[in-house]
């Protein structure tokens, strides 16, 4: 499948949580978390798969119905408002450069972290790392999702 996304991410992790090994079969994962709406599917479809969340909660993976590829995540907190990129999927893998690095205390053992983007042993609070416009477009999911979307 290909997919058009528009405009900058909220922002981009890279988690190295035990179930992001699990589901990826790699060290880990990086995601680009947009609102859902900037994400169109031009060619192609997904199937869904659910998979848990480190909150306990349902986590959907959307992969391409052909190949299998994963494509992108909904997690409990944002339900279908806001999307988890993976950043590997894109025409220019390169062209996105994660924010954090999260869940570094369970990282695989010989795993080195990159220089000059903040690590963090589990997650971090968005309102003390996200440039104030990010921070806004994360709070009115975090608001239309309270307020039962999604
Ligand atoms: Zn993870």
């Amino acid at each position: 499948m290909r997919y058009r996304v528009e405009g900058d991410p909220i922002f981009v992790n890279n988690c190295h949580c035990a179930l992001c090994q699990r589901q990826t079969g790699s060290t880990s994962v990086v995601n680009a978390f947009y609102e859902n709406e900037r994400i169109t599917v031009t060619q192609g479809e997904m199937t869904e798969h659910v998979v848990p969340s480190g909150s306990g909660g349902p986590h959907t993976i959307c992969r391409c119905a052909q190949c299998g590829t994963a494509i992108l995540s909904y997690y409990p907190r944002l339900g279908r408002l806001g999307a988890g990129l993976r950043v590997g999927t894109l025409d220019d893998p390169g062209a996105l450069r994660p924010d954090a690095v999260i869940f570094t205390a369970s990282a695989m053992p010989w795993v080195s972290f990159p220089e000059g983007i903040p690590t963090f042993e589990q997650t971090y609070v968005p309102a003390e790392l996200l440039p104030p416009e990010r921070l806004e477009r994360l709070m009115t999911m975090v608001e239309r999702r309270k307020a039962g979307e999604g």
